[in-house]
């Protein structure tokens, strides 16, 4: 069985691991459940994707699409629920991500800032579009550092800033934005994490220029591969929708700015290639209409486990501004006052007992992690003391969509026990 996963996630997990773990014979709790199964596609998507199969018909474009595509009316969905005036569906929100740099006018050799905690595909897309990552500082409730991003600005002469929301946590976006605006730095939310989250009651994802979103399997939504760029400025929404890979066909999107707005670009904007196709449309669309009871059920689990670690020495929550309303797919947390060694022990022990956790602070980064200072094409000028002491503790574990309160409370007995013998074998 591969219990390799998260996007995210752990380490992949040898094929031993699904012998029954009462075999370990140490008499402590053993969580059994996988840890990343994502949920299955709900029935209408399945429905819908296998009429689309027989139909053959999977492009989101062509020259007789008779009731528009399904990739259209799934622009059109997001874009509400989103509350942005467009949304442009593309085939990664790595790809969003390097779009939105795109219109934005970002040139070859242009410094773009980008916050240090984040997954390797928000450097990559930097690094995408030619640009030069400037990496800025994080502070403890792993969001971006406010003053250092002010150095960096300066610093930099940078004219965008892309912020990434990573593991779903949200900066002061009042703070960032009121700076941002000020200096005139325009910002790209990366919400590969964040879909559905609100700062303040407004949805994130409103607040940045552009705002991009991921369909990978273990983000909000599961279409395998998938993203989405949100925008109300009807330039941007134009050109990322040709530069995605429209031919001229861009009329057969509904969520788009009026057939005005691409007049001037048509012929002078690239194809890219990188479209949404038809069938992971009809897999996402079901899953953004049932995606509030998802939340609902992710920050039940969430909240539960996160109160339980508050009881576990040496374990220190991350914190969160009350204007924040998270989706509380992953959870993180810090191992404070141990070696090295032993958050390495502890990692590997909570593992055999079938809870994954992964670590940031590992000599390499192995699986899904990412560390600023392993992007070797990222260029980080100088080591940042946050981040590095941050991420140096920092562990991160999935949430299942299937956990229930007793296996929320397994988990916690696990970790708990775990940290027990961690703290033994200092002493011995
Ligand atoms: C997964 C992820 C991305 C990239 O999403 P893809 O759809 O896989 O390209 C970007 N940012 C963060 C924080 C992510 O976790």
């Amino acid at each position: 069985m591969d219990r390799s996963g998260g996007d995210d996630g752990h380490p992949a997990i040898p094929d031993d691991a699904a012998v029954p773990r009462a075999a370990l014979g140490d008499g402590r709790t053993v969580f059994t459940k996988a840890m990343s199964e994502p949920p299955p596609i709900p029935e209408e998507g399945i429905a819908r994707a296998v009429e689309i199969l027989r139909s053959g018909r999977l492009f989101r474009y062509g020259e007789d699409t008779g009731g528009g595509s399904e990739a259209a009316r799934f622009e059109a969905e997001f874009a509400a629920y989103t509350g942005r005036a467009f949304a442009v569906g593309v085939n990664s929100c790595g790809c969003a991500l390097f779009l939105a740099l795109k219109t934005l006018g970002a040139e070859p050799g242009d410094a773009v800032l980008c916050n240090a905690f984040t997954l390797a595909p928000v450097p990559g897309a930097i690094v995408h579009a030619g640009c030069r990552p400037v990496l800025v500082d994080i502070a403890d409730d792993l969001t971006v550092d406010i003053a250092d991003l002010e150095v960096k600005i300066a610093a930099s002469g940078a004219r965008i800033f892309l912020m990434s929301h990573m593991r779903g946590h949200v900066g002061d976006l009042d703070g960032i934005m009121a700076l941002c605006d000020r200096h005139g730095v325009a910002v790209i939310e990366d919400c590969a994490h964040t879909l559905g989250a609100r700062w303040d009651g407004r949805p994130v994802g409103g607040f940045g220029r552009t705002a991009c979103f991921s369909g990978q399997t273990f983000k909000h939504i599961n279409g395998g591969e998938g993203g989405v760029l949100a925008t109300d400025d009807p330039d941007i929404a134009a050109r990322a929708i040709i530069l995605s890979g429209s031919y001229m066909m861009y009329e057969q999107h509904t969520a788009r700015p009026p057939a005005a707005a691409f007049d001037a670009i048509r012929d002078t904007t690239p194809n890219f290639s990188m479209r949404m196709t038809d069938l992971t449309a009809a897999l996402l669309r079901p899953q953004l209409a049932g995606l509030d009871d998802c939340i609902t059920a992710w920050n039940r689990a969430h909240d539960r486990i996160a109160a339980g670690l508050v009881s576990i020495p040496n374990i220190v929550p991350i914190q969160r501004d009350r204007r924040e309303s998270y989706v509380g797919s992953s959870i993180q947390f810090r191992v404070s006052d141990l070696p090295r060694g032993e958050i390495a022990g502890f990692v590997a022990d909570a593992g055999r007992h079938g809870v994954f956790l992964k670590w940031f602070g590992a000599d390499r980064t192995v699986g899904f992690t990412s560390r600023y200072d392993q992007w070797g094409y990222a260029g980080a000028e100088a080591a940042l003391r946050n981040a590095d002491r941050i991420l140096g503790d920092l562990v991160d574990m999935r949430i299942a969509l299937s956990l229930d309160d007793e296996d929320c409370d397994t988990i916690l007995a696990v970790l708990s026990e775990a940290m027990a013998a961690t703290r033994e074998t200092l002493r011995a």
